[in-house]
């Protein structure tokens, strides 16, 4: 049975996700504040943590990353009332996996909970498996397929972003067009197609600057480092 652990110091909300937890079968665990999830956390591991940023004695970021470091298998959802977006990014960079904006609705968060248990799960994808991609001044969050910036999230439909992920998991390298068909479109390639240019295009429409992404004629593309690596 999946342990959730739930940091959250509102007794209203930590008593209605602990029903729901408990309702969808899991184990779960109620901290009101900071130093009872850090003590919770040196105990036993845990398989999932819904963090609450705003608790009365620790810093939520802080927090954050000390579970990352004591929880080093458990995906952590952080649960955040802030929505600029260098919380977000902050909130990834001190070892969130996903986040949710207050106020959510309890089915999203199921949801989430679901999928990210799935994935931890054995035959899922490992704990130890990239989901973020650092790039630039780009952060590609995998989980939760956000492309941020320190100045904001950049909107991208879902194979723009997956593009982005493919070539961004092979930056510096050539890849080539039948590759980033049968990845991204999930089909071989026969002949010539637009779509993978006109998705290129966006990407380099919507990212400008903080993406090179060179056509290299008769082959494919190359996603280059960013500057100053
Ligand atoms: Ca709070």
């Amino acid at each position: 049975m999946a342990r959730v652990v739930i940091v959250e110091d509102d007794d209203t909300i930590g008593d209605r996700l602990t029903a729901m937890l408990r309702a969808q079968g899991y184990e779960s665990e109620w901290c009101p504040d900071g130093a009872a999830a850090l003590a919770r956390a040196a105990r036993e591991p845990a398989e999932l943590v819904l963090l609450d940023l705003g608790l009365p004695d620790v810093d939520g970021f802080e927090l954050c990353r000390r579970l990352r470091e004591r929880l080093p298998g458990a995906v952590l959802v952080v649960l955040t009332a802030r929505t600029g977006e260098m919380d977000v990014v902050e909130a990834l960079e001190s070892g969130a996996d996903d986040y949710l904006t207050k106020p959510f609705r309890l089915a999203e968060l199921q949801a989430r909970i679901a999928a990210h248990l799935r994935r931890a799960s054995p035959g899922g994808r490992g704990a130890g498996d990239a989901v973020r991609i650092r790039h630039g001044a780009l952060l590609i969050d995998l989980a939760a397929r956000r492309c941020l910036t320190p100045v904001g999230e950049v909107e991208l439909r879902p194979k723009e972003f997956d593009l982005l992920a493919r070539l961004a998991a092979s930056v510096g390298q050539a890849v080539s067009r039948e590759d980033l068909m049968s990845d991204v479109w999930d089909e071989n390639w026969f002949g010539a197609t637009k779509t993978l240019d006109v998705h290129v295009a966006a990407l380099r429409r919507k990212l400008g600057e903080r993406v090179r992404i060179t056509t290299l004629r008769h082959f494919g593309y190359r996603l280059e480092p960013p500057p100053g690596h």
